[in-house]
């Protein structure tokens, strides 16, 4: 069946294009297409990148007023329009419209925060005097933008992080190009379109629709492209690495993270912030509480009250303001998740709760018992699944949590100072945080991984230092 058909174009260098293939956007739940996009080709690709040289140029001489004045009025497009962007994300993404809602709002605040930060974009003066010979020299350093920016992204925000990409892309004075991910590709383009309707001059910034094994290689590949900025998964963040050369690259890429409660936590807090942390937008979320390590001497009050919370979970239609968790992206995605659960549970995992698969819906689903040797205990799920471990002292959950591959964010409950200060020193990540799940972020904040977790930190400042370069001047004075 399908839905309202429009048949959408991509936005390449400021002109809405068509291509000769298209793209069947469709929605999880059912399967239903809800609209078609270009299949851009290579030669496509490569074009866009050839109006972006000028679009760069166009870009670094934009006042800094006008940088803030388009990227405001573009939050403002989106806070008019706020209803039919969440719409668009709870149809074409696994999210519910409760999450979309959310994360229209997270998606304004993003590029509130870039316009604000495109005036703090600064250098510092330098003593030149500190080096003996140097007693008559005076400088300092200011920083440039970068040129042009490949920007890919994935399916579970399909708004937000693109905005993180093309947010402060625009305030630090770069021309960008945003490949977003195949199957969620309409929320991208709206953003085009707020940017368009905003002003913002052409060739400064393309969306372009199509297959990342297609176009991908085009825009990773190009020497004129300066940076690739990556969220995604492990594996096609390290095809890229290996095939970027010479350029800038951002890396944000997946995780397994680790929850830490320990027996003097407000339990109630922490199964209430570990519940919603392992099934937001069903699991499919880099910061996805996966593993909890719970002190032995409250395990068996934590296990039945997170159950009892799980249970509770209303799966189902996603427009639906009374609906906790949707569908995952695919029903591929959902029988992925089945085999890594029937993976752990013919090892001697024990199904608390869940473990029930219909199309591409997965139940909430809580694991025990999970042996170190299952993948489902090593690697990322991004399904709805989450284990709990039972463990000895801090010290035990500490040395658990650090033995995956992964290092993005950690949440630890305790009101014991000390014990958070030891797992703030020790725990293997990009963020912790204290008396909360692994999933809390705000977009101005440092965020970013170790590890497999990946290279560099976005949050708009911290974006804005990766895609700018410090440019030294040096006065010899007479
Ligand atoms: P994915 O890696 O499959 O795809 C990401 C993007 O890469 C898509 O746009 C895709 O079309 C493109 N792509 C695919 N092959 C390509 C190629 N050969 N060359 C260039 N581009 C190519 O990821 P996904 O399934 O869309 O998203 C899920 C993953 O993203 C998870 O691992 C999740 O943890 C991660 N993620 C990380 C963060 C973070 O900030 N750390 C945030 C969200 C999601």
């Amino acid at each position: 069946m399908t839905t309202h058909l429009k048949g959408q174009k991509m936005f390449l260098a400021g002109e809405w294009v068509n291509s000769d293939r298209s793209i069947e956007v469709r929605n999880p739940q059912d399967n239903t297409i809800i609209d078609l996009v270009p299949a851009a080709t290579a030669e496509e690709m490569v074009n866009c990148v050839e109006e972006a040289i000028e679009g760069a140029k166009i870009a670094a001489a934009m006042p800094v007023h006008q940088r803030m004045k388009v990227i405001n009025d573009a939050a403002d497009y989106i806070q008019q329009h706020s209803g039919k962007f969440a719409w668009t994300i709870a149809s074409e993404s696994s999210k519910t419209i409760r999450e979309a809602t959310k994360e229209v709002g997270r998606a304004i605040q993003t590029l509130r925060i870039s316009a604000e930060e495109a005036r703090r974009i600064n250098g510092e003066t330098i003593p030149f005097d500190q080096s003996p010979g140097s007693e008559n020299r005076i400088g300092y350093f200011y920083r440039f933008p970068i040129g042009i920016i490949g920007a890919i992204t994935p399916f579970n925000d399909p708004l937000n992080l693109v905005a993180h990409k093309i947010g402060p892309a625009i305030a630090s004075g770069n021309a960008i190009i945003v490949k977003p991910a195949t199957v969620t590709p309409l929320s991208a383009l709206l953003l085009a379109e707020a940017f368009s309707l905003a002003g913002l001059p052409a060739k400064v910034l393309s969306v372009i629709t199509g297959h990342g094994s297609e176009i991908g290689d085009a825009l990773v590949t190009h020497p004129a492209v300066r940076m690739i900025t990556f969220t995604g998964g492990l594996e096609v963040g390290e095809e890229i690495s290996r095939k970027a050369g010479l350029k800038k690259i951002s890396m944000e890429l997946g995780s397994n993270s680790p929850v830490i409660v320990l027996e003097d936590a407000d339990l109630e807090d922490a199964v209430e912030s570990s519940v919603s942390g392992a099934f937001w937008a069903a699991g499919q979320n880099c910061l996805s509480v996966q593993r909890i390590y719970i002190q032995d001497s409250i395990f068996g009050a934590f296990k039945t009250q997170f159950v009892e919370r799980t249970n509770s979970y209303i799966v189902g239609d996603k427009q639906s303001e009374l609906t906790d968790m949707g569908p995952l992206i695919t029903e591929k995605e959902a029988i992925r998740v089945e085999k890594l659960v029937s993976e752990a549970i013919g090892k001697g995992a024990v199904v608390l709760a869940g473990g029930k698969r219909s199309g591409a819906f997965y139940s909430p689903t809580v694991l025990t018992d999970v042996p170190e040797n299952c993948l489902i205990a090593k690697e990322e799920i991004f399904g709805p699944v989450v284990l709990l471990y039972s463990v000895a002292d801090l010290d035990e959950a500490i040395v658990l949590s650090n033995s995956v591959n992964y290092g993005l964010q950690a949440g630890i409950f305790t009101k014991n100072i000390d014990l958070a200060h030891k797992a703030i020193a020790k725990l293997d990540v990009g963020g912790i945080m204290i008396n909360d799940s692994s999933d809390y972020r705000i977009d101005a904040m440092p965020f970013g991984g170790v590890k497999n977790s990946g290279l560099g930190r976005e949050g708009i400042k911290f974006s804005i230092q990766e895609m700018t370069e410090p440019k030294v001047v040096c006065f010899k004075l007479s």
